[in-house]
């Protein structure tokens, strides 16, 4: 007998969501998290559920990312009414593009995915600069944005508390500082898990491998092709202001506690999380030529964090072909997608086979 239904390794966005969703359906669940040594995206990211721009090639993933935030409101009402937590979601957003060329790109974009769709769910309303500045008096001289009320944002890090507490209370275990370093067969059925002494530290009938940067060496060897890669992205932040911004853009968002966080970079630089000079610099420049008034506030730190990348921009969901009940799931929309994986994967996972309508984000796809 194993001692869950299902183990998670990784307690970040996504094993976090796995196993709020696991506990909910009243499933014995486990979720191990590595602690602050390990690469950590969860804690660095810019707090956006977005869907503008998400799945230009791949209809499924930007109806995947829309149902997400279609389930959103429910699922942020669900954890603040048990936990207390308000996790600040706001629907609503503008890609607010800083020149000509960005617009163009954004407005062609958005069109690509409304046609590959076919049909009228992704609405969005394009503003120019005149039409934008009646909602938003703060921009400067850009061309413009595009509105949806598909995105929003929230604070990432509540929704992580979030999170961790509820499922304890509904009866998950969650152990932090716990790193797994091997998950083995049992012989007579399912999976144990070891740590680094090599000791067994749980059995279960599932095992869901979502350990961000850390998955692709427990998942090899169970037969887990997990094409990721690093992409660090760096994140300004300024002195606390009132209120004046309630909708999230692209680079630039005011949080629930009044400073605003200015992004978003994009670089290869391996697992390497620091700052540089360059690449603030270059985001303070494109943010301020959005929004003149950001000049005046003064900054106070900065971040740099490595999304969970995979080639296509597209998230990778699998089981292992030869070890089944093994699920890997990694994607760099961890937050946007949060309420589809608490509430639709982990119907997958209990069923033990990912629908077929989802064998899109198999990582066969990259070996056409
Ligand atoms: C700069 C930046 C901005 C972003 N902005 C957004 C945004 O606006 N909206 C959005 O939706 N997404 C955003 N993201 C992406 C989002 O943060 C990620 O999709 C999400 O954090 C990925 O979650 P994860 O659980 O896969 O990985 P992580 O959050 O990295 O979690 C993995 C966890 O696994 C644990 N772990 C690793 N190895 C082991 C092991 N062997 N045993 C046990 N535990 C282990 C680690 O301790 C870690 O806690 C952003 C990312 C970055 C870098």
């Amino acid at each position: 007998m194993a001692d869950y239904d299902v183990a998670i390794v990784g307690g970040g966005l996504l094993g976090s969501a796995f196993g709020w969703g696991m506990a909910r359906a009243g499933q014995s669940c486990v979720v191990f998290d590595e602690g602050d040594n390990a690469i950590r995206t969860a804690r660095g990211n810019f707090g956006l559920v977005w869907v503008q721009g998400k799945g230009a090639g791949m209809p499924a993933y930007a109806a995947w990312s829309m149902k997400s935030t279609q389930l959103w409101s429910g699922f942020a009402a669900e954890l603040q009414d048990s936990t207390g937590m308000d996790l600040h979601y706001v629907k609503g957003g503008y890609d607010i593009a800083a020149d000509e060329e960005e617009y163009r790109q954004s407005i062609s974009r958005l069109q690509q995915i409304q046609d590959e769709m076919g049909s009228g769910a992704y609405t969005y309303e394009i503003l120019d600069n005149a039409q934008l500045k009646s909602v938003m008096p703060l921009i400067g001289d850009i061309p413009g944005a595009i509105y949806t009320e598909h995105d929003g944002h929230c604070n990432p890090l509540t929704l992580l508390r979030a999170l961790h507490q509820d499922m304890q209370k509904r009866g998950a275990q969650y152990r932090p500082n716990s790193p797994v370093t091997e998950v083995r067969q049992q012989t007579g059925g399912g999976y144990e898990l070891v740590d680094q002494a090599g000791q067994i530290v749980a059995s279960a009938a599932r095992v869901v491998i979502s350990a961000g940067h850390g998955s692709t060496r427990l998942a090899e060897p169970l037969g887990i092709d997990l094409p990721i890669y690093a992409d660090q992205g760096q994140v300004l932040v300024s002195e606390k202001v009132a209120p004046i911004m309630q909708y999230p853009t692209t680079g630039v968002r005011q949080t629930d506690n009044g400073s605003f966080l200015l992004g978003v970079s994009s670089k290869d630089v391996g697992l390497d999380t620091r700052t540089d000079l360059t690449t603030l610099a270059g985001i303070a420049k494109r943010c301020i030529r959005i929004f003149p008034f950001l000049a005046r506030l003064r900054l106070q730190r900065a971040w740099g964090a490595l999304r969970v990348m995979t080639p296509d921009g597209c998230p990778v969901y699998q089981q292992s072909a030869t070890y089944p009940g093994v699920f890997s799931f990694a994607c760099h929309s961890g937050v946007t997608l949060a309420a589809c994986h608490a509430l639709e994967v982990t119907k997958w996972i209990m069923d033990g086979d990912i629908p077929a309508a989802f064998e899109v984000f198999h990582p066969r796809r990259f070996h056409v």
